[in-house]
């Protein structure tokens, strides 16, 4: 049966982090879009932890804002707390995070989807697909209906087979109070993919009324807010709500160990891997027994609600487990719960069974975004979406994938780890991950990326003026302080200020401006200095660019290099037909990668773990190098 009678260009399946953000891309880039999703009123729903953002999470949700994704508009919109961690570190580690009001941000990304063109909505459950062969043409959904597409992108993050786990209660469900989703899983399956499980878990969450604050640290947001989005359309916050800090102890754990007998982690039926970086407090106390106590965050979930999310409580442990140990922890005496914390196990498909675009090896026009893909996180799914829902138009316009390197952005990085090495156990990104981290900083997003996302026609006009100012503005004022000669009588001053030897001839500000000590600001006492910045309307963000440039520009440009380096192996191509079995100076265990991976470039081969440079060499001459 079908009341659809439209052929769509893409059908997002899901509408969590991931599907919002590729049906918001793909109708953007004009293509016709159905977001199908099991409930409308929880659209890019904050399963865990109400913030977005944090150490290279952060500098993804910028990328997104640069190539014209919502996320970071929502978060802006929505905020309560901003902070920028590691101010301390270099640039390349600055990370935004924000906290959201939960609410809040899925009303506010479901009112932008609403005002976005070319973009149809239907709540319903997808169960099936259907193939023509092995290409994707539609799909089936629990009322019976068959709705045709061009392509279709699957964004069911926790939800396929979902089982929900506390203590020795075990049922089906795709999140706290929403169903599971069945009937994908086994499609794709019997196409022939490999489909395997993961888990993850969430902590309680209580009734701020019933904490007692006095006995934890305040936690303020920042004195002087940034904000996610290049745009104008959000600003900064002007109020903030402050999170505070308490800790477990002895008491607790020994509480919590109470349980353990009951516990799904430890009695063996939990068998899927967690992630590792996101731990249970079962986990810390078993882990790392030896340790005395472990934070945890108490985090408002909005501005109008009393509800407090219990951060880094996250436990699959029974309810009375829960209720007894965390009475333990100070400021908790008298808690009163919303929610006990679950575990959720779920399939995931190995991404490896993806190329560059996202799109499947097996069958032709189907995309797989977000959690599916073995990620966790927010940040890593709307990515991924992103990515998604631009690559899925492109394919029904006939035009060549969207691909980012990984000296290009995270998002790069993200895409080319989770396609070249697979995952085992839940993916999330971290600054480690990306060999070029000096370029991909979160303050430079726009300036790596609006430009590629405007020639897509998806960041808009507004966006790429912006960025062209930027860079325009940045570079006048480095020529300036190129050009500009101080007398000792100006800087001497301003080194004494801070205990450095004075000088004794009139040099370029340009040099003096870049030593460690010194900060762009140290300077604005130099009248033709402060003249240029007026006259020019040099703002905040310009003047950051500029200080970045002068602190920095070096490692900037050792990392500049060596990615081109790399990127010319990027550029020799292996083509799709290449038959490696005829290779017989590969290892075998290359041979055996290669052939499952498919890389498209010598580059990304390199990267496939088990190819060592010698079978780089030897694909090498094999491409005429
Ligand atoms: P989701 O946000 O899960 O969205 C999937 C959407 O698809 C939902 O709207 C769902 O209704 C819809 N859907 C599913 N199947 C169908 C179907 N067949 N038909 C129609 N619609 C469908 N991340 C962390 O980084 N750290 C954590 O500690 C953490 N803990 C978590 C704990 C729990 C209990 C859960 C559920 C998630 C947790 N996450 C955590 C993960 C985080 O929520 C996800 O990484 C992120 O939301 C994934 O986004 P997504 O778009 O892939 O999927």
């Amino acid at each position: 049966m079908s009341l659809f009678t439209t052929t769509y260009d893409v059908i997002v399946v899901g509408g969590g982090h991931a599907g919002s953000e590729a049906a918001a891309a793909s109708a953007n880039m004009g293509a016709h879009t159905l977001l199908i999703t099991m409930n409308l009123q929880n659209i890019a729903q904050m399963s865990c932890n109400p913030a977005m953002g944090g150490i290279a999470k952060g500098q993804i949700v910028r990328e997104i804002d640069a190539l014209g994704g919502y996320s970071g508009i929502v978060t802006d919109k929505t905020a309560i707390q901003f902070k920028m961690l590691n101010k301390s570190k270099g640039p390349a580690m600055w990370s935004p995070r924000a906290q959201s009001d939960r609410m809040q941000f899925a009303e506010c990304w479901r009112n932008m989807l609403e005002q976005t063109e070319n973009l149809d909505f239907y709540q319903d459950s997808v169960n099936g697909l259907i193939f023509d062969e092995n290409k994707i043409i539609g799909v089936k959904t629990n009322l019976g209906l068959e709705i045709k597409a061009k392509t279709v992108i699957v964004t069911a993050g926790t939800f396929l087979n979902g089982l929900i786990h506390i203590g020795e209660k075990t049922f089906g469900g795709g999140r706290a109070g929403e169903g599971a989703s069945t009937g994908i899983t086994e499609d794709l399956v019997a196409k022939g993919f490999e489909s395997g499980r993961m888990k993850t878990g969430t902590p309680p969450r209580v009734d701020g009324r019933s904490l007692d604050y006095s006995k934890m640290t305040e936690q303020p947001g920042d004195d002087n807010p940034e904000k996610f989005s290049y745009l104008p359309i959000t600003s900064v916050l002007k109020e903030q709500r402050s999170c505070y800090l308490t800790y477990t102890n002895q008491t607790t754990h020994d509480l919590l160990r109470e349980g353990f007998d009951r516990s799904p982690m430890f009695n063996g039926r939990i068998k899927s891997t967690g992630p590792r970086y996101c731990p249970s407090v079962e986990d810390k106390i078993n882990r790392f027994a030896d340790k005395e106590r472990h934070q945890v965050f108490v985090e408002p979930e909005g501005w109008n609600t009393v509800e407090i999310y219990v951060n880094g409580f996250s436990t699959s442990l029974p309810e009375d487990i829960q209720d007894k140990a965390i009475r333990s922890i100070p400021g908790f005496e008298n808690v009163k719960f919303f929610r006990y914390g679950y575990a959720i196990e779920y399939d995931y498909f190995p991404p490896t069974q993806l190329t560059h675009s996202l799109e499947t090896k097996l069958i032709e026009n189907l995309f797989f975004a977000g959690q599916i893909n073995g990620t966790t996180g927010y940040e890593e799914a709307a990515a991924q979406g992103l990515m998604a829902g631009v690559n899925a138009a492109l394919k029904t316009q006939n035009k060549a994938p969207f691909i980012l390197k990984r000296s290009e952005a995270y998002i790069g990085v993200l895409i080319d780890d989770l396609i070249t090495k697979g995952t085992e156990e839940p993916y999330r990104m971290f600054t480690s991950r990306a060999e070029y981290r000096t370029l991909l900083r979160q303050d430079n997003a726009d300036l790596r990326l609006t430009k590629k996302s405007f020639k897509l026609g998806l960041a808009s006009e507004e966006r790429l003026e912006r960025v062209t100012n930027k860079e325009k503005k940045t570079e006048e004022t480095i020529e300036f302080l190129k050009k500009l000669s101080v007398t000792k009588e100006d800087i001497n001053p301003i080194l004494e200020k801070k205990n450095l030897a004075a000088i004794n001839q009139s040099m370029k500000l340009y040099k003096i401006a870049a030593r460690p000590q010194l900060n762009f600001n140290d300077f604005l006492s130099i009248e033709k200095l402060n003249n240029f910045i007026e006259e020019n309307s040099i703002d905040k963000e310009i003047i950051e660019q500029v200080e970045i440039h002068l602190k920095y520009s070096g490692y900037i440009e050792k990392e500049k290099s060596n990615a081109d380096k790399l990127n010319r192996l990027e550029n020799v191509p292996i083509p799709s037909s290449f038959d490696y079995t005829k290779v017989k100076s590969l290892s075998y265990e290359a041979r055996e990668k290669l052939l499952k991976i498919k890389p498209t470039s010598i580059s990304q081969a390199s990267r496939i773990s088990g190819v060592s440079p010698s079978d780089v060499s030897v694909l090498l001459v094999y491409m005429g190098r």
